[in-house]
């Protein structure tokens, strides 16, 4: 056997892959915020609302608490993608379903590209005297 990052099997029951979690509904895309309770995550995601008054778009976003199984076990920063299920809890009616490796373009994320040029270009010095 063979080990793989994600578990073959756990003993989650609230798990979408190996319990008895159905999902239906909507599904979102967001970036993992806090998850420091066991098996529960905080997801947010942007999203645009459109605001009749003004005529235009504002960016909103939206924070969801989410049952984070055993066997994906996301942590802080990671992109997933959670599908609506039943009420787990009180707070929680999604479940994060599965991990995404590229990077989500909806947070900003302050990257600094600053090229230094360490060679030194001499200043061409035109002679204007004739
Ligand atoms: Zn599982």
């Amino acid at each position: 056997m063979v080990k793989k990052e994600t578990k073959s099997e756990c003993e989650d029951k609230n798990c979408p892959i190996h319990g008895s979690l159905k999902t239906r509904g909507r599904s979102f895309k967001g970036v993992v915020v806090s998850s420091k309770a066991q098996k529960s995550a905080v997801v947010e995601w942007a999203r645009l609302r459109k605001d009749k008054k003004y005529e235009r778009y504002e960016k909103r976003r939206t924070k969801v608490q989410v049952h984070n199984p055993e066997c994906i076990n996301a942590k802080e920063g990671d992109n997933v993608i959670i599908s609506e299920c039943r009420p787990l809890s009180k707070t929680k009616q999604f479940v994060i379903t599965s991990l995404v490796k590229d990077k989500v373009k909806e947070t900003p994320t302050k990257v600094k590209t600053e090229k230094k040029e360490t060679k030194k270009q001499p200043k061409k010095v035109e002679n204007k005297s004739e």
